[in-house]
């Protein structure tokens, strides 16, 4: 593969430019010729004057496109409105085919069926970039029906956008169908000596509280922990809505996971009732997180995901990188991410409002990322490539303070979180927590028993032997649970229930749960307190059935304890 980018300045320019290429390629195998052109402007007739210079000067090269936020040639931000790259293929056994589609809400899905159709008919494909408008449609259907094609094939590419980020235009194109503003290419690539790449870099991390997605209808987030989602912003980050919203919450994006990956997701606008317009779909009963970029962070993710690419030993390199990515950096610094890159091949791509990519068959429409396709002719052979390298001034040896404070955020949250589940004296759960597992297992729909004990004459043992005694037997009891099965199964939780009462689910049948008691009451009868010997427990032991509510099966467990204690205690009873 061989690769030619530049700007666009002018038609004579780009004549003189097309004519080397043209010489370039008579005196070389070439099998397939493509240009890509990137356009900041949507500018349709300068688009068609563009495609008509190439179509004249070299009638067999294929050409697409798309409006971007800024392009990238040569690794860097290239500023300039119009770049193009010619990718030559090489060998005579790669293959190249381009697809446009009408795109809109109501034809998706048809279109996308078709095209499932000739990807069928055509085995040799390994890779498939696409280029698509995105603004008002959800993309989640469009990722769904392709995460359906061939396993081993590549999906990758990047929403086409335009320079001004509040602006819905776009356009894709390309020499079959011409320019549409709401459509999508796909260029299928393949053949015996062939070979792709794909990853992804972020960077962003985590930071603080996890909220619940509580309602959300497509990108619309509406609440988050059951209040308007945009509170989020203006409680933990003292964002106003006003002009600079999305330039605010940009550097805040959530962060969720999603498809068995972590996924970004950026609010683009605050609609009145304080619902987020969200750059894509976030799906309802997902837990979120607000996540921090930081330029050590990021360039150290950057790195990591760098090696994977140049292992690949690339000839070129495709970049798609979310605008909000430039916003962040500013152009003056934003190529600090792309420009390593280019030292290992030749590297392009452009800004985009939303990059593509299949991670482990599932295509994922991502936001706020990088996503890097690397992509050669030919096996590794002999070839030879430099290390892939981040400028050392970054974060080698030096962790930032923005990075310090996040973490100082993340631990202080951990803390938080683990003492508001945790009952102070015995360190189980306390109430609400047990009550909130119990709640959502039975949710689950997955079997489960509950055993309730509580302490025999335990007023007794205070009365004789002082409160301080007292509290001993009840840590006793708590040591006994923890260090029991609860320990030792996942999905058994323990917590106080009350004064000397506890709670202990389990996901097991009552057969299980019955042995599980008898072992309990034998172990507890075998301790020794120092002052008050050796005490007694009750137990009562219930299921959850089918047809259940949560209160009557806790009436029941509680009436089984009840049973234990009316029937002589020291014992367990089962309803
Ligand atoms: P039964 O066998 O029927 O369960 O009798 P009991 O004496 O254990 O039951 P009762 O409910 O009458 O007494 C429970 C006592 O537990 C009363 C309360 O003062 C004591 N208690 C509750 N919480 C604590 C605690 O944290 N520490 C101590 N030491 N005592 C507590
Ligand atoms: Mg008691
Ligand atoms: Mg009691």
């Amino acid at each position: 593969m061989k690769q030619f980018q530049f700007s666009y300045n002018d038609n004579d320019d780009l004549k003189t430019t097309l004519t080397n290429i043209r010489q370039w390629c008579s005196s070389s195998i070439t099998s397939h010729i493509v240009f890509q052109i990137y356009t900041e402007t949507i500018d349709n007739e300068l688009i068609s004057e563009i495609c008509s210079v190439i179509a004249a000067e070299l009638p067999d090269a294929e050409y697409l496109g798309c409006s971007t936020n800024g392009n990238i040639i040569n690794g860097e931000f290239s500023g300039s409105a119009v770049n193009i790259i010619c990718t030559i293929f090489e060998y005579p056994t790669s293959k190249v085919e381009i697809f446009q589609y009408a795109l809109t809400a109501q034809t998706e899905n048809k279109v996308m069926r078709n095209f499932l159709k000739e990807i069928e008919k055509r085995p040799w494909i390994k890779a498939i970039e696409l280029l698509t408008t995105i603004r008002g449609m959800s993309m989640t259907d469009f990722c769904d029906i392709l995460s359906t094609v061939r396993p081993d094939i590549h999906i990758f590419g990047g929403g086409a956008f335009s320079s001004d980020i509040n602006d819905v235009h776009a356009c894709v194109f390309s020499k079959k169908s011409g320019i549409s503003d709401s459509g999508v290419v796909f260029i299928l690539m393949g053949g015996d000596d062939f070979h792709a790449a794909t990853t992804y870099i972020a960077g962003w991390k985590p930071l603080g509280k996890t909220f619940h997605v509580t309602s959300s209808e497509g990108s619309l987030l509406h609440t988050l922990d059951d209040q308007p989602a945009y509170e989020v912003y203006s409680r933990y980050l003292n964002i106003d809505i006003n002009a600079d919203f999305f330039f605010n919450t940009l550097e805040f994006p959530f962060f969720y996971h999603h498809n068995g990956i972590d996924i970004l997701r950026a609010p683009t606008a605050c609609l009145e009732d304080g619902t987020l317009v969200m750059t894509s779909d976030m799906e309802e009963n997902v837990s979120a997180r607000l996540a921090y970029g930081d330029p050590d962070t990021i360039i150290e993710s950057v790195y990591n995901e760098g090696k994977v690419i140049r292992d690949f030993l690339p000839e070129v390199i495709k970049i798609y990188s979310c605008a909000a990515r430039r916003t962040f950096w500013g152009n003056a610094e934003v190529s600090k991410e792309s420009q390593p890159f280019c030292n290992i091949a030749p590297t392009s791509g452009f800004y985009t409002s939303g990059e593509f990519l299949r991670t482990e068959g599932n295509v994922n429409q991502h936001n706020v990322t990088m996503v890097v396709a690397g992509m050669r002719e030919g096996g590794t052979g002999s070839r030879r490539m430099p290390e892939f390298e981040v400028s050392k001034s970054g974060f080698t040896g030096k962790v930032s303070l923005i990075s310090r404070l996040a973490s100082y955020i993340n631990a202080a949250f951990d803390e938080l979180e683990k003492v508001a589940v945790t009952d102070g004296l015995t360190k189980l759960y306390n109430r609400a927590e047990i009550q909130r597992r119990i709640e959502e297992r039975f949710a689950s729909g997955q079997h489960f028993s509950l055993i309730m004990l509580d302490i025999d004459n335990f007023k007794s043992v205070n009365d004789f032997y002082g409160h301080d005694e007292g509290d001993t037997v009840i840590i006793g009891v708590a040591d006994l649970l923890r260090t029991g099965i609860a320990g030792h199964i996942p999905e058994a939780s323990v917590g106080r229930w009350g004064g000397e009462e506890f709670m202990f689910l389990l996901p097991f049948d009552l057969d299980y749960a019955k042995r599980t008691a008898a072992n309990i009451i034998r172990d507890f009868n075998a301790i020794e307190f120092p002052n008050a010997g050796h005490q007694t427990l009750s137990i009562g032991i219930s299921e959850a059935r089918e047809d259940d509510t949560i209160d009557k099966l806790l009436i029941r467990v509680d009436k089984a304890l009840y049973d234990a204690k009316r029937t002589g205690k020291n014992k367990y009873m089962i309803l």
